[in-house]
């Protein structure tokens, strides 16, 4: 474990570098990644909370890089992912890349204020390395992924963790979105995974598909155990669809679950009536 000491800083590769926010817990891991690309001019991905201890963490990094930080990339607004940019950012005079919080949805950080927006697809291209951004929404709607392409190595953030299953809450959370999204990266070079929480990852297409598939297995027990108990309500659905996930886990899988049925109703095979779900005759036709 002493790989995510928080605070360490760990080199992973020539160009990456590694801190670990002191946020271990449930939802975090070991603690939100906070990656440092480059050796002279650094680019930051998720800085994390905004905790001092963290801030200056990060800071000694580059120190002991003996670089200079000058982007603060954000992979999404919530609380354990961007807070840190505002005061990076005022300490380094470094610039924010990434995407305003929504203003509704899980509690989201409202201080990140992006100096740049980006374009899907767009490419960050310095003296030592090209960072390719991804529009990736899902996880959250205004989540992105990042592309170190002198590596193949994609920073995920919360679209694939190691270790800790994605939460996928609506409304700002879209399961529809979010498996568009990994599909989405089938088409990249990538040959490694450097998630938000946890390690590294080398087998990245094995992983993409296996979550997918992991989703899609979820969704038809989804629409099996409906067709069973229907209706039925998300207290009773998270009993049967989890069966085999802890039941103190079972209030954070309904986010998830009822990410499932809200696809399931824009795909037009089951319905929400009071608080009730049921399957439409389209769903039991096939
Ligand atoms: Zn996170």
């Amino acid at each position: 474990m002493s790989q995510f000491e928080p605070g360490k800083l760990i080199n992973l590769s020539r160009l990456v570098h590694r801190v670990v926010a002191p946020n271990a817990g449930m939802m975090t891991g070991p603690g939100t990644n906070t990656y440092l690309i480059g050796n002279e001019e650094i680019a930051v991905i998720d800085p994390g909370p905004a905790d001092p201890i963290h801030i200056d963490a990060i800071i000694s990094a580059a120190e002991s890089l003996n670089g200079t930080i000058k982007w603060v990339l954000c992979t999404h607004t919530h609380p354990d992912h961007s807070p840190g940019a505002t005061p990076l950012c005022e300490r380094t005079k470094a610039k924010a890349y990434g995407q305003v919080a929504p203003a509704e949805g899980m509690s989201q950080d409202q201080s990140f204020k992006p100096d740049h927006n980006w374009q899907d697809l767009e490419v960050l291209e310095t003296d030592s390395f090209k960072i390719k951004a991804v529009y990736t929404p899902g996880h959250a709607s205004n989540h992105w992924c990042y592309l170190l392409q002198n590596e193949a190595m994609l920073f995920t953030g919360d679209h694939i963790m190691n270790g800790s299953t994605v939460v996928i809450a609506p409304p700002d959370g879209n399961m529809s979105d979010y498996l568009n999204s990994l599909e989405k990266l089938k088409s990249e070079a990538i040959e490694h995974i450097a998630p938000g929480h946890g390690d590294l990852i080398n087998t990245p297409l094995e992983v993409i598909e296996g979550t997918i598939q992991h989703r899609l297995m979820r969704e038809d027990k989804t629409v099996q155990k409906l067709a069973e108990i229907q209706p039925a309500n998300l207290d009773q659905l998270v009993k049967e669809v989890y069966d085999e996930v802890p039941i103190f886990l079972h209030e954070l899988a309904k986010y998830s679950l009822t990410a499932h049925l809200d696809k399931l109703a824009s795909d037009g095979k089951a319905e929400k009536i009071d608080d009730t779900w049921q399957l439409t005759s389209l769903s039991s036709s096939n």
